[in-house]
Formats: structure tokens, sequence, C-alpha cells
């Protein structure tokens, strides 16, 4: 992507509210996670294939920070202990499934822990998200999210809905259906809660 592409990205984010940063590398957005993270900070995660490629969170837990990540949880009930302290967290970090060059952000969530999170959770939230996931328009934003990142997501956890085997989404409603909220976010009432950091590698789906 040009400079000129990302300064209108930039601008078009800050328009509403959302700071925008570009990276190069996953190292360097990895660096800039560590310093916008303090160390007494408490993170919520919210589990996805783009974190688990920067491996940012074991970075953290290793030097000290508290990481509130069901992945690491003994049981169904902990798992649900994890997602609701991690609407509580000082800072919360995940990955999305697109954003649209004019600055909207789309997520489809399948128990709506993580789309609760960066939209009314913790009062510090950071986007990381690939070059890959940024499409010209919100329309482009919403098709990817749901015959993408849906279907490879559902493939990741294990559940069969039909978009799994048809690679497109047919609106379905099935028991196994993964993307129960379909999240647009237009902006952000808080000024400096929401970041997102754009890397320019190919990261999750
Ligand atoms: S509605 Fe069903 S088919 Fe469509 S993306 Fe979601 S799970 Fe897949």
């Amino acid at each position: 992507m040009d400079n000129v592409t990302k300064e209108v990205i930039i601008d078009n984010f800050k328009q509403r509210n959302i700071k925008a940063e570009f990276y190069n590398t996953i190292e360097e957005t990895n660096q800039r996670i560590l310093e916008l993270i303090p160390l007494k900070g408490s993170v919520g995660v919210g589990h996805s294939n783009t974190l688990e490629q920067l491996d940012v969170i074991n970075q953290l837990s290793n030097r000290g920070n508290e990481v509130i990540d069901k992945s690491s949880a003994k049981s169904e009930e902990q798992i649900k202990e994890f997602k609701k302290e991690s609407l509580t967290a000082d800072w919360y970090i995940c990955g999305s499934n697109a954003v649209s060059m004019d600055g909207q952000i789309v997520n489809i969530d399948h128990s709506g822990n993580r789309v609760a999170a960066i939209m009314y959770g913790p009062d510090k939230v950071i986007l990381v998200i690939g070059v890959n996931k940024v499409v010209s328009t919100l329309d482009e934003a919403i098709n990817r999210a749901k015959n993408i990142a849906a279907p490879n997501n559902a493939i990741r956890a294990d559940y069969k809905p039909p978009c799994v085997y048809l690679k497109k989404c047919v609106d379905c409603t099935s028991s196994e259906r993964i993307c129960n909220y379909l999240t647009i976010i237009q902006g952000q009432k808080d000024k400096d809660r929401l970041k997102v950091l754009i890397v320019d590698e190919e990261l999750g789906y």
C-alpha cells in the first residue's frame, strides 16, 4: 500500500475518532503493542489467528502483564468467566474481520464477547489488522467477513455451518452458525480509546 493511501486511511479513521497506525512488520507491531500497554495493565484477549501469528500475547504474559485469555481456560465454565473478566480488563486486544478504506470496522462473532469488549468493554482497545483485510468499501468489508473470515473461523473452531462446504455464506440458520453477531464500528465516542494497528503483512483470515 502506498503512503498516500495510508494517509487517506489514517485521516478517515481520525474523522471517526479512531487512531490508525501503519507498521511494516510483525516485529514493529509487537514493539508498539508492548509500548502502549503498561506493565501493570491487565489485558483481555479476543482470540484470533492474527494474534497467534504475532505471538504478542506470550510476550505480554512473559514480561508480567496479567493476561485474560480464554484459550488458557481449563473448562467451559472458566471460558465463560474469562470472557466476562475480559470486559473489565484495562486493555483489550484482538483482530478484526475487515476494515473499509473510509474507516469502518466490520466484525462477526459467535458468542458476542469479542464485539461487546471492542464496543463497550475496556477503556483501551487495540485492533491488529493485516493489510489483507483492508478493502475499498463497507459492502466489501461485510462480504469479506461473511464469505472469507466466517468459513475459515468456523473451520478453525471445528464448527460445520454450510459456508464451510459451500465456501460462501448462505445466511444459514444452522445450529452450527458461527456469525450470530455482525457489527459495524462507524465511530468512537472516546478519543484515544480505540487504536487500529494495520500491518503490511498477510494476517489471519
Ligand atoms: S450465516 Fe451461516 S453460512 Fe453464513 S457465514 Fe454465518 S455460519 Fe456461514
